[in-house]
């Protein structure tokens, strides 16, 4: 699927697709979430890295009055009339991410007189973590900006996404994912704090790359885990506030306090808390860490994030558990956890230059000895975020 994704193959398949040529195509990157696992909505920080791998929106205007959406990944293409934004199901619900995106833009005072079509190319797998449906917003929110004379500053792009996915489409997502699609820079990683909604670039040193295993297993009950993580964690920020009543967020409590919750505190609940405090603590460590150059000790906090969460919150799997336990121990390999929500999804690494296709089809060829299955390896580097590109 690699190689897929330039504007070229952009422009190519709108012009199948619609018979003309596009008149305006953007390029938004995945992104891995580098440390700080469940923080974000217990008001911690998080840091994320756009890496290189692309959702291309091409878009032109009609004459009639309707609004196309074509995805290579689609046989279909989804139809409404401009004004309908009622939402699409079954195969075509993967066009309610733009839909979202231009009924968001129409809200915030976008003036459509005309119809509209767009088509997506992507060599970013979908459904593995790495944010393929804020590279979709964004990609679609450029492209769609410039057909009607719109340019969406940085800041106006991550609200319309989120807002998109948030509202329109009713998912929980934090601000992690359009906020790295939009804001990473080459060689840097993205800095988060959650509570304050501000952000910070910090570069990454070295000929570091980014090695991602996606297991390709997602758990049939990830959303009723999600939930029940999230009320865990608002359980432990409830009992915490009887001891620390000016408490804000879960993050910003003392560890030890965990030590004098209620005696039939369920032990899960004091185990989540703990987690999200202390991968918390790791995300500063790791700026801290990245500003003085001390690779080793990121190395360290990667691993250790892993553990806790096979150990404290819980929501690796063993698939990702055999992932992040070979790479740890791979030489060319810095550190690697889960990243994302977990139960599924990725393992992501970061590993010096040196590691290539040999040592992931090594890693592949062990944990298939395992599981059966082989993970999809890509092998990425920190890239820049997104924006428009040239139709030529
Ligand atoms: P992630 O964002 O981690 O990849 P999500 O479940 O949040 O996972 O988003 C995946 C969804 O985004 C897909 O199910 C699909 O609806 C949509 N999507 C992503 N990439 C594409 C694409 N190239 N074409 C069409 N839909 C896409
Ligand atoms: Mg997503």
């Amino acid at each position: 699927m690699k190689d897929s994704a330039t504007p070229g193959a952009a422009a190519d398949f709108y012009r199948s697709i619609y018979g003309s040529e596009c008149e305006a195509l953007a390029r938004a990157p995945g992104r891995i979430e580098f440390i700080g696992n469940h923080t974000d909505y217990n008001g911690g920080r998080v840091a994320g890295a756009a890496v290189d791998r692309f959702v291309v929106a091409a878009a032109g205007r009609r004459s009639d009055r309707a609004v196309c959406f074509a995805s290579a990944l689609s046989p279909e293409t989804a139809f409404r009339e401009l004004g309908d934004f009622r939402k699409f199901s079954g195969a075509l619900a993967w066009a309610n991410y733009p839909l979202g995106i231009f009924s968001v833009m129409t809200a915030r005072g976008l003036h459509a007189s005309y119809g509209l079509n767009l088509a997506i190319v992507s060599d970013l797998p979908a459904g593995a973590g790495l944010s393929s449906s804020a590279a979709l917003e964004v990609a679609a929110a450029l492209a769609i900006g410039r057909v009607y004379g719109e340019n969406p500053s940085a800041t106006d792009l991550v609200a319309i996404g989120r807002t998109a996915e948030n509202r329109f489409l009713g998912l929980p997502s934090g601000p992690l994912d359009q906020s790295v699609c939009v804001h990473g820079r080459e060689n840097h990683l993205v800095f988060i704090d959650c509570k304050h909604l501000s952000m910070e670039l910090v570069p990454l040193p070295g000929p570091y790359r980014i090695a991602i295993f996606n297991s390709g297993i997602s758990h049939s009950l990830v959303d009723s885990l999600y939930a029940q993580r999230h009320n865990e964690c608002a359980e432990a920020l409830r009992l915490l506030r009887v001891i620390h009543p000016d408490l804000e967020n879960l993050v910003d409590a003392p560890e030890p306090a965990l030590d004098h919750l209620p005696a039939d505190t369920p032990p899960a609940v004091a185990m989540r808390a703990r987690h999200v405090i202390r991968e918390h603590g790791r995300v500063a460590e790791t700026r801290e860490a990245l500003r003085s150059g001390d690779m080793p000790l990121i190395g360290r906090l990667l691993r250790e994030s892993h553990a806790s969460s096979r150990t404290l919150f819980e929501n690796s799997c063993p698939e990702l558990d055999t992932l992040a336990g070979l790479l740890n121990e791979h030489p060319k390999v810095l550190g690697a956890r889960l990243s994302g929500g977990g139960f599924g999804g990725s393992v992501m690494a970061l590993v010096s230059r040196e590691f290539g296709e040999t040592d992931a089809r090594a890693i592949a060829d062990c944990y298939e000895s395992v599981h059966g299955g082989r993970p999809e390896f890509l092998h990425c580097a920190v890239t820049g975020g997104a924006g428009p590109v040239s139709t030529r």
